[in-house]
């Protein structure tokens, strides 16, 4: 049941652990408050991170899945699960705003 990504709550997976630091989304729907966190939309960014040996870097990431449905402030949601555009995972996003779809 995945939850919408919320910047300042949610992270991002790390590739399982590899990438560090763990980061959180970056940019986010303006007006609109999910568990009184701003809630992350397709395209919207995540901060770069490096491979833990320090030899690859993602230096510009952005939610690139999310419900095909439900649009925040005219963008598809991003939900945890959902992949990043590095190949990385949204780990977390709400426990009770749920969009399946
Ligand atoms: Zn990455």
């Amino acid at each position: 049941m995945p939850g919408i990504v919320r910047a300042l709550t949610d992270s991002d997976l790390g590739h399982g652990g590899t990438f560090s630091p763990i980061t959180k989304p970056s940019s986010t729907a303006i007006k609109t408050k999910i568990n009184g966190q701003s809630p992350v939309r397709i395209g919207d960014s995540y901060p770069s991170h490096t491979l833990i040996s320090g030899e690859d870097v993602h230096p510009i990431r952005a939610a690139s899945t999310g419900s095909s449905k439900v649009k925040i402030e005219g963008s598809f949601v991003h939900r945890a699960t959902d992949s990043i555009s590095c190949g990385d995972t949204a780990a977390t996003g709400s426990d009770d705003v749920i969009v399946n779809s």
